[in-house]
This record gives C-alpha cells, sequence and structure tokens, in this order.
C-alpha cells in the first residue's frame, strides 16, 4: 500500500525489486494499492489479498516480499491467505546485510539487529503450553518441560531468555569493539590527520569513487549493500598533506531502525570526521530523495552539522537533462563520474580545499 504518489509508490517498488534480487531473489511481479494507511490485520486491503493469492498462483512465486514493515499479526495473517511465505522490507534488508558482513563487528551488529527484529515476532507452540501448565515460570511443569526446561518454563520463554541474552551480550562486545576504535581514532586525531567520510545512498558509487581516489583496491559490486563494513584508506593531497578516506554503510530509505540502532557506532563514526562527501547517483530517478534519505540517517547521528561536499556521479550514463536540473538545484556539487575519470581532478582539489588547515608547528630555539 502507499499513502504517496504512485510514482513514488513505483521508484520504492523498483528499489525493493533491486533489493530482493541483490538477496537472491528473482522478482515475477509487482503490486501496488493506495489506501490512506495500511489495513490493520492485512496491511493490503482484504479484497487485494485475494489479487495476491491470485498472482500467487499463477505465477508460482514462493515468497511474497511487501515493502513496509509488517506487524506480527499481519505477517502471519498473509502467510495463511497467500499460502506461501511473507517478508517485509525490513527482513530483505537484514538479510542482505547478513550476506555482506565481513568484519567481526559488522557482523555482530548484524546478528543484533536481526535478534531485536525476532524477538517480538517469536512464536510457538509455547504459547499455548504456558497457559495450559499455569505459565509464569514457576510450579509444577506438568508434561512438557523435560529437564531441558525450567520448571513450568515453555520453549517460548526459554527461546525468548536465550535471545535476550544474547543480544545483551553482543550489546557488549559491539561496545568493546567501539572502544577499540575510538582509541584508534584518537591516535589519529593526536596525529591531526583529517578524516574524510564518504556517505551516499547505496549503489551511489561510494566504493568506486574510495578506489579511484586512493587506488585501494576496495570490492565493486552492482548489488545494493555491496559496503558495509567501513573501509578507511590513506590519501595524499596534491601538497602532500595526508588523510583519510572511509567509505561507509551504505544508506537506504526506511532503513530500519534496528539497523541504523546496530550500526550506530559505526554511522557514528562520520560524525567525527572533518568533511562528508555526500555521493549521489545522477542516474537515479529521483536523487533529491535518495539526499533526503541520507540527510535522515545523518541527522539521526548528528553529522548533519558538518562540512558536506555533495557529488553527483555517474554523470557518464546519467541524461544530459537531469544533470542541467541537478547542476541548478545544487551549484555547488561536484559531477563525476567514477568510471570515465570525469570530474575526479575537481573533486580532489574541491576535497583538498575543505580539508582543515594543520596547526602551524612553532619551533623556538632557546639559546
Ligand atoms: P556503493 O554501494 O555506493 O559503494 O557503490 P559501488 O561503488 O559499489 O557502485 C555501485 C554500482 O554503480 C556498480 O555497478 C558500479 O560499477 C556502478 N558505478 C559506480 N560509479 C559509476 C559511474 O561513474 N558510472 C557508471 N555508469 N556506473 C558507476
Amino acid at each position: 500500500w502507499t499513502e504517496g504518489t504512485i510514482a513514488d509508490a513505483e521508484n520504492s517498488l523498483t528499489e525493493l525489486a533491486a533489493l530482493a534480487e541483490t538477496a537472491g531473489s528473482q522478482v515475477l511481479e509487482g503490486l501496488i494499492q493506495r489506501r490512506t494507511r495500511p489495513d490493520p490485520a492485512t496491511y493490503i486491503g482484504r479484497g487485494k489479498v485475494d489479487d495476491l493469492g491470485a498472482v500467487v498462483l499463477s505465477t508460482g512465486a514462493d515468497t511474497v516480499i511487501c515493502d513496509g514493515e509488517l506487524s506480527p499479526s499481519q505477517l502471519r495473517n498473509l502467510e495463511q491467505r497467500t499460502k506461501v511465505k511473507v517478508v517485509d522490507r525490513t527482513a530483505l534488508i537484514l538479510d542482505i546485510f547478513a550476506q555482506h558482513a565481513k568484519s567481526k563487528e559488522g557482523k555482530a551488529q548484524v546478528e543484533l539487529a536481526q535478534l531485536q527484529y525476532l524477538l517480538p515476532r517469536l512464536r510457538g507452540w509455547g504459547e499455548t503450553l504456558s497457559r495450559q501448565t499455569g505459565g509464569s515460570g514457576r510450579g509444577g511443569g506438568a508434561g512438557g518441560g523435560v529437564g531441558v526446561r525450567g520448571p513450568g518454563e515453555t520453549k517460548l520463554e526459554t527461546d525468548r531468555r536465550r535471545i535476550r541474552h544474547r543480544i545483551s551480550r553482543l550489546r557488549r562486545e559491539i561496545k568493546n569493539m567501539r572502544t577499540v576504535r575510538v582509541t584508534k581514532r584518537a591516535r589519529r586525531t593526536r596525529n591531526s590527520i583529517p578524516a574524510v567520510a564518504i556517505a551516499g545512498y547505496t549503489n551511489a558509487g561510494k566504493s568506486s569513487l574510495l578506489n579511484r581516489l586512493t587506488d585501494a583496491g576496495v570490492l565493486v559490486e552492482n548489488a545494493l549493500f555491496a559496503t558495509l563494513d567501513p573501509t578507511t584508506r590513506k590519501a595524499t593531497a596534491s601538497d602532500g598533506r595526508i588523510y583519510t578516506l572511509s567509505d561507509t554503510v551504505g544508506f537506504v530509505r526506511h532503513l530500519p531502525h534496528q539497523i541504523v540502532e546496530a550500526f550506530r557506532s559505526t554511522l557514528e563514526e562520520v560524525a567525527e570526521a572533518d568533511l562528508v562527501v555526500h555521493v549521489v547517483d545522477g542516474t537515479h530517478p529521483d536523487p533529491e530523495e535518495q539526499v533526503r534519505a541520507v540527510h535522515e540517517v545523518l541527522a539521526e547521528v548528528s553529522a548533519d552539522r558538518l562540512p558536506e561536499l555533495l557529488v553527483v556521479n555517474k554523470t557518464d550514463a546519467a541524461d544530459e537533462d537531469t544533470l542541467l536540473r541537478l547542476k541548478r538545484l545544487w551549484p555547488d556539487a561536484i559531477f563525476v563520474s567514477a568510471h570515465s575519470g570525469r570530474g575526479i581532478e575537481d573533486l580532489r582539489s574541491a576535497i583538498e580545499d575543505r580539508l582543515p588547515q594543520p596547526a602551524v608547528e612553532v619551533r623556538a630555539v632557546l639559546p
């Protein structure tokens, strides 16, 4: 369903399809319904559920992906009615993050986000059992609970408890890893090496630009979220000054709050930068919307007050009218192509111009 215009919904659905393909699915068909708000029971309207069921049957689809976050009961109802697996946008994004996380910290952050998503959705036969046995973690444990479970405790409660334990453990681990990172950062600050963070919507070309600017050899994939773990590389300015360039996690519209929460420490690193290079995909149908979505996330981690250099990428493939429009809209932006190299030198000097000036070292020679 959508409350915005149909064009917005179509853009969002195109992106959802790209996300699904990134996750390894084959997308068969899209369905949009205009409503003022989602149906509390089935997300889309009841009549539309029948249409959906018919599409599932005719295409032989095995999964339905909804472009929004479903409540646990909406998800269950839709699964019952369509007889196939139902996934929402949040679960899909979490799945992709899980596939792409490589560093220890990235993996821990994704697992934390997945468990937080799972916890309220956990259901099992245990729930009815809990009522039969009087529940509430005490008492006789009649029937079930052989050995493994606590007296009167259901499997569901045990699972929930395990998940909560794991969540607090992961939180602790992430906090410790963060301390290590903060120490590294402090060392960098002490040596006063300026830091530049590359931010931008997912697939905008952040990794490609990082490669162009530093010959870093970072993995470039035409897949949303190829960039999950921040990569930091050293770059040398034309006057010999050294600065760091870091690639950050890809941003996406409606980034699940669990992800923002779990990746907070990574995102916060952006807030420590001296300059944010915000990369925009010039070939995207709605670049302004991408910029808005990135600004929203930056504001969440208080990185919205940093100096920002807007960079429109993929000018080799973008349409001329769009580029003219964007030039009028963002007169200070730098237009580049990471592929052809066009504008890269301009970008390099724009970055250098904006680097903080090093403190002048004064040495006095005492007699
Ligand atoms: P990231 O997710 O923002 O790090 O984006 P990547 O650097 O991984 O690039 C995403 C996709 O866009 C890849 O398929 C790149 O080859 C493509 N891409 C990046 N820069 C350009 C460019 O300047 N022109 C064109 N045509 N494609 C580009």
